[in-house]
C-alpha cells in the first residue's frame, strides 16, 4: 500500500533509503523539491532512476483539498479543506502588515468540548494525520503566492484552529519537525506556537520530545470553578498540574510561554479575576495574551466591555506581566479564535479553480 510523501520526517526517509539501498542524496533533494521549493509535482530531474521508480511505487504525494476560501475585509482569509474521507477542516491566515500568521487544525472537531468554543459543539470525529496538517501550510502557501504574490509570506504557524495539538501529539511532532527542517521550509523553532487547553497526558511528552517550539496554554481562570465550566478537562487534569508542570520546561532567552486568557462578559473579567491571574502567574517568563469573548451562532455568552479588557491589562501589567490583547480578525466570515466549526459554516464563498 502507498503512504503518503508528507508523513516522513527527513530522518525517517533517510532511513527508508538507506534500507532499500538508494541514493543517500535523495532525502535532501526531495525536501529541498516538495519543502523548500514547494512542487508540486513528484517528478525530480536529480533524483536517481531507481528512487524514482521507488516512489512512485510506495509514495502518493496528494494534499487536502482547498474546497472553499472566504476573504474577510481585512484581509484574513479562511479554507474549506476537504479530506480523502470527505471530512473537512478550516485554516486560517492572518495578516500582519505584509506578512501572515497560519493557523493551522490538528483534529477533525474537537473533544474537550469548551463551553466557549464553536469546534467543540461539534465534537470529535478523528485526528489528522501529519501530511493532512502539514498539507494546509503548503496548500494555503500556494494559493497565497496566486492570490497575492506581492505579499505571500508566511512568517508564523500556529497550532490553535479546530482540535488540541497535545491530544494529537505524534502528527503534530512530526509536522513541527518538517515545518523546522533545514532542507525545507526551515522555520525557525520560536515561530511555531502549539496551544493546548492543558491536556496533560499530551503536556508531560513536551519536555522530550517536542522540538523547542512556543507553548501557549489557555488559561481563561485562575478560579477552579470557573475554570471547570469553561474548559470541562480541568476537572480531570486541574490547572495546579499544568502549571507546575510548564514550570519544569526549559526555555530559551527570550522565549516566553503564553498564557490566553478568554474574557468574557460578566463571567470572568472583574478586577478580582485579573489580581487573581497576577498573583497566580507573577515571576513566570510569560506572556499573557488577551482574547475578547468572539460570539458564534447560539453561544451562551458574551463580548466583554472594551473598558473592562483595558482595566484587565493593565491590572496584569501591575504584575509585571507583558499583556496585549489580541484584535479580533475576520470575525466577519466566522474565522477569529473559537469560530470554526465545518458542520455549521454557510457562508458564501468563491469556487476555486486549482492550478
Ligand atoms: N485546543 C487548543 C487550541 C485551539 S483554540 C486550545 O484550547 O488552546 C485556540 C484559542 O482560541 C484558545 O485559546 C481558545 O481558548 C480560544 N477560543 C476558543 N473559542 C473562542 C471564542 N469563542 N472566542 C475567543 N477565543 C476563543
Amino acid at each position: 500500500m502507498k503512504t503518503s510523501f508528507y508523513q516522513y520526517s527527513l530522518s525517517e526517509l533517510e532511513d527508508l533509503f538507506l534500507k532499500n539501498d538508494l541514493n543517500s542524496s535523495g532525502p535532501q533533494l526531495l525536501y529541498g523539491w516538495h519543502y523548500r521549493k514547494k512542487k508540486k509535482d513528484p517528478c525530480i530531474v536529480d533524483l536517481s532512476k531507481d528512487s524514482q521508480k521507488f516512489l512512485s511505487d510506495h509514495f502518493y504525494f496528494d494534499l487536502p483539498e482547498v474546497s472553499k476560501v472566504h476573504e474577510s475585509n481585512d484581509k484574513t482569509v479562511k479554507f474549506l479543506f476537504k479530506l480523502k474521507d470527505n471530512k473537512t477542516v478550516e485554516t486560517v491566515l492572518i495578516p500582519f502588515l505584509d506578512k501572515y500568521t497560519i493557523c493551522l487544525s490538528t483534529q477533525v472537531g474537537c473533544g474537550m468540548n469548551c463551553s466557549f468554543c464553536f469546534t467543540g459543539t461539534q465534537g470529535l470525529t478523528r485526528n489528522l494525520s501529519t501530511d493532512e496538517i502539514v498539507g494546509q501550510f503548503l496548500e494555503v502557501f500556494r494559493w497565497l503566492k496566486n492570490a497575492r504574490p506581492t505579499d505571500s509570506k508566511i512568517l508564523n504557524v500556529v497550532f490553535m484552529g479546530q482540535g488540541e495539538p497535545l491530544h494529537n501529539f505524534d502528527a503534530v511532532k512530526k509536522a513541527c519537525e518538517i515545518f523546522l527542517c533545514k532542507y525545507g521550509i526551515s522555520l525557525a523553532s520560536l515561530r511555531i506556537t502549539i496551544s493546548t487547553a492543558g491536556y496533560l497526558p499530551g503536556l508531560k511528552r513536551w519536555k522530550d520530545e517536542m522540538p523547542g517550539v512556543n507553548l501557549a496554554l489557555s488559561l481563561h481562570s485562575p478560579f477552579s470553578e470557573i475554570r471547570d465550566k469553561l474548559i470541562p478537562i480541568n476537572k480531570r487534569y486541574p490547572l495546579s498540574e499544568v502549571l507546575d508542570y510548564i514550570d519544569t520546561i526549559p526555555l530559551k532567552r527570550k522565549q516566553f510561554i503564553t498564557y490566553e486568557y478568554l474574557i468574557i462578559k460578566d463571567l470572568n473579567d472583574s478586577t478580582e479575576d485579573a489580581h487573581a491571574t497576577g498573583k497566580l502567574l507573577k515571576g513566570k517568563q510569560a506572556l499573557l495574551n488577551l482574547i475578547p469573548f468572539n460570539p458564534f451562532p447560539g453561544s451562551q455568552y458574551q463580548r466583554p466591555e472594551e473598558e473592562k479588557v483595558e482595566q484587565f491589562k493593565n491590572i496584569l501589567k501591575s504584575y509585571n506581566l507583558p499583556a496585549m490583547v489580541r484584535t479580533t480578525k475576520g470575525d466577519d466570515i466566522l474565522a477569529a479564535c473559537g469560530q470554526l466549526n465545518t458542520k455549521e459554516s454557510k457562508l458564501p464563498s468563491q469556487n476555486i479553480t486549482r492550478t
